[in-house]
């Protein structure tokens, strides 16, 4: 069984690593087959993982297009390279590596990409839709003949920056412009000139090429510039002396010694001091190329998606700035962008506030469940207390105790009621199966030790009645009674039950089978002196009746003697009144008494022969018995006009012969004591009750009246003792002595109506089965 049970256990594990193989392989599959069948993007980067515009972008674009897309990146690194070789070499590998994929939509960052791509796009991406970004020098005619391009232009908008600037400061004296030698440096230069001339009121410093200012020079002259001047920085990457700047630093530097605040037109310097600006933004060129990528990728034809000219620049602020330069945010037009605000301590700790409260949330719930718990386990013990006492002292008032034997560790636990019925003080008991059977009568040992066995076999139960002795030496009887509790693969582990001291009941039980002895004893004298002293009785009586007719017949001889003999009238007179007369009178009481002593000694002598007639106990068949009866007093039966009716009968453990009296009687009397006024009826009926066979015989004579039913079972009683019908009171005590006999029971039943039930019960032979 155990061997099956392990193979079976072999081979579900097999079948479930099986499983869980097979799954994986699938899930594999699944997730390659779905890798590959994702749309396949291109991002052509102009430039290097590493500047701020160009990860700016790749967040931007990524922001949009997420896992659904499958994405590839080529940087071209555009700053550090840029030789027409190099882009033969970048030519010849994307051919390479994209000859044979099919591309859905590519994506170009900044000038480099653009142009790249406008030149070779045909070559090498045929049929490949192209969403350019972050292009600065866009020209229409660049796209006339490619219906695959569309884009988002990268504008610098530098009239709004100026708007912006007089509008949030609309005091302002002095504004400083800074820009390089670079071709964007001078045309931005150039078109702030143009817009400075419609605001001749402003003081308007242009510290651009022409004035070739290195940085430090750049520095030192917005360090002097006087106060209510607001600096516009459109770009410095590059000194007089062509070297590039790290625009970063420089900003800093500016921001620190500036009299007010900087703005700009690009992201890329915020947060080095720019007080904000409306700027162009490489996240926010990457994310509207993301859109039109997808909007592509969803099924828009390219030459539905129009080129997208202002939506990626935001009106973008740093708070610190503004905060510096006392610039409220009210006044900042709607939409604006705000980097640096200091977070509210909620903002800040959002998470930890919100998994903290969660988990204060789930330790009150906790506790109030534990809480309720308490409470319910409270009432429990309270509950369990009480029943506890209730059993406690129902033990107690039973002398009684409970027990447990753990048969593993062969710890036998006694309640505390135990100890007291084994004589023992409390703590004494050492708990073990050995100190148990060290407190029997070693006459018992045995029958317990068996009694255990077999309920631990689960053959029985464990009952038992034996006796213990006490340490002060006196025997004590006990009764056990007990269950066992088995383990899953049917090993008895505990047993427990109840013990309870029946010394007082063994005793009386001892007394009555005393007394009972005695008084089988006694009865049996009884008989003997009934049944000698009215066998012994007769022989004199019949010897009184013998001599009374002697007596009789001396008389009449002595009458005749004293007629022939001449006696004198009066003494004659005397002798014949004594001889005639009195003689006779006392004679016939002498013999009437002497009749009825003869007659109650036949009775006596009847009763007393039941009760030491030797029984023959079998299973009789009452129906069989019933009509061997009824067959016998068929002629009275019919010379009464009477009818017998007996019903289907149980059978019944008892002496034919003596049973057959009993109903022989009954139906007897039924005929005896029948009605003058009807014929006599007389129903036998009988079932099973509770191991008895109880059977009623009901007639319709004259009844008994309640007063005579207790002492009808007497010996010699008689209802009417002057009734004509001839009795002797014994059929009724006969019936008694034999129901005695049988150990059962005979009564008389109320009945409506005429008539009288007599019913015996007699132990059935169901039971005993
Ligand atoms: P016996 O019939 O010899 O007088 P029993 O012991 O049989 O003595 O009956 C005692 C008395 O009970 C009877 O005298 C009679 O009056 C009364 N008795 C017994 N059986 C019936 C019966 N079936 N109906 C009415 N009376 C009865």
């Amino acid at each position: 069984m155990y061997s099956c049970r392990k193979r079976l256990s072999f081979w579900f594990i097999v079948t479930v690593g099986v499983a869980v193989i097979v799954c994986q392989l699938f899930a594999d599959q699944l997730q390659s087959q779905a890798r590959y069948n994702k749309p396949r993007v291109l991002i052509v980067n102009s430039y290097n993982k590493g500047l701020k515009w160009s990860d700016g972008i790749m967040e931007g674009i990524e922001s949009v297009l997420s896992a659904e897309f499958d994405i590839s990146v080529e940087y071209m690194d555009c700053k550090r390279y840029l030789s027409d070789t190099y882009f033969k070499a970048l030519y010849d590998l994307y051919e390479l590596k994209y000859n044979d994929v099919d591309l859905d939509i590519i994506i170009s960052t900044d000038d480099n990409a653009y142009q790249f791509l406008l030149e070779n796009h045909q070559s090498l991406f045929p049929a490949v839709p192209v969403v350019f970004c972050g292009v600065n020098n866009f020209d229409p005619g660049q796209i006339a003949e490619k219906p695959l391009f569309t884009g988002v232009l990268e504008q610098l908008h530098l009239d709004r920056n100026i708007d912006l600037v007089m509008r949030l400061h609309p005091a302002v004296e002095n504004i400083i412009v800074i820009s390089d030698d670079t071709t964007n440096g001078i045309a931005n230069s150039r078109r702030i000139r143009e817009i400075s001339k419609s605001l001749p009121r402003v003081n308007w410093l242009f510290y651009d090429s022409k004035m070739e200012l290195d940085e430090k020079q750049l520095v030192s002259l917005v360090s002097k510039a006087p106060q209510n001047t607001v600096v516009y920085y459109t770009d410095y990457f590059r000194d007089p002396d062509g070297n590039l700047v790290d625009y970063e630093k420089l900003m800093q530097k500016l921001s620190q010694v500036a009299p007010g605040p900087i703005y700009t037109q690009s992201d890329i310097y915020l947060g080095y001091g720019v007080a904000g600006g409306y700027m162009v933004s490489g996240f926010y060129q990457g994310k509207v190329a993301g859109e039109i990528a997808k909007k592509i990728l969803t099924g828009t034809p390219v030459e539905k998606v129009p080129i997208v000219e202002e939506g990626a620049n935001k009106y973008m602020f740093d708070y610190q700035q503004l905060q510096r330069w006392k610039i409220s945010e009210n006044i900042l037009p709607p939409g604006s962008i705000m980097i640096n605000r200091p977070q509210s301590f909620y903002y800040q700790y959002k998470v930890m506030i919100w998994s903290i409260s969660g988990a204060f949330a789930f330790l009150a719930i906790v506790i109030l469940a534990l809480f309720s718990a308490l409470l319910y386990r409270r009432k429990i013990e309270t509950k369990l207390r009480i029943r506890e006492k209730r059993y406690s002292f129902a033990l107690q008032a039973a002398r009684s105790g409970s027990w447990e034997w753990d048969i593993i560790t062969n710890d036998l636990f006694w309640s505390e009621h135990v100890e007291p019925l084994f004589g023992f003080e409390k703590g004494r008991f050492s708990g073990t199966l050995e100190a148990f059977m060290d407190c029997i009568l070693e006459q018992d040992r045995q029958k317990v030790s068996q009694a255990i066995e077999k309920a631990l076999q689960g053959r029985s139960d464990y009952y038992i009645e034996h006796r213990i002795v006490w340490p002060d030496k006196t025997i004590h009887w006990v009764s056990e009674t007990g269950t066992v509790e088995y383990d899953k693969t049917g090993r008895p582990v505990r047993m427990f039950g109840i013990v309870q001291d029946i010394t007082q009941r063994r005793h009386y039980e001892d007394e009555r089978e005393k007394l009972l002895h005695r008084l089988k004893i006694k009865n049996e004298e009884l008989q003997s002196v009934v049944y000698t002293a009215s066998h012994d009785l007769k022989s004199p009586l019949v010897n009184v009746q013998g001599f009374t007719g002697e007596l009789i017949r001396d008389c009449e001889s002595l009458i005749k003697y004293c007629e022939s003999q001449s006696i004198t009238p009066s003494v004659w007179q005397e002798i014949r009144t004594m001889i005639k007369e009195n003689i006779p009178v006392y004679i016939r009481y002498i013999k009437t008494s002497v009749d009825k002593m003869s007659m109650l000694l036949d009775g006596l002598l009847k009763v007393s022969r039941i009760g030491t007639q030797q029984l023959n106990f079998e299973n009789l068949d009452m129906n069989e018995l019933l009509e061997n009866i009824k067959r016998e007093m068929s002629y009275q039966v019919t010379k009464l006009n009477g009818t017998i009716d007996v019903e289907r009968l149980p059978p019944c453990m008892g002496d034919a012969r003596q049973i057959n009296q009993l109903f022989t009687n009954l139906i007897d009397n039924a005929l005896k004591y029948r009605s003058p006024d009807r014929p006599p009826a007389i129903q036998i009926s009988g079932k099973y009750e509770n191991g008895f066979c109880v059977y009623s015989v009901r007639d319709n004579g004259r009844g008994i009246l309640p007063e005579h039913t207790k002492h009808i079972f007497e010996i010699f009683y008689r209802l009417d003792p002057s009734s004509p019908v001839k009795g002797e009171g014994l059929g009724l005590t006969i019936v008694q002595r034999i129901v005695d006999r049988h150990d059962g029971r005979v009564w008389i039943e109320p009945v409506e109506g005429h008539g009288a039930c007599f019913c015996v019960a007699i132990k059935s032979t169901l039971m005993l089965k």
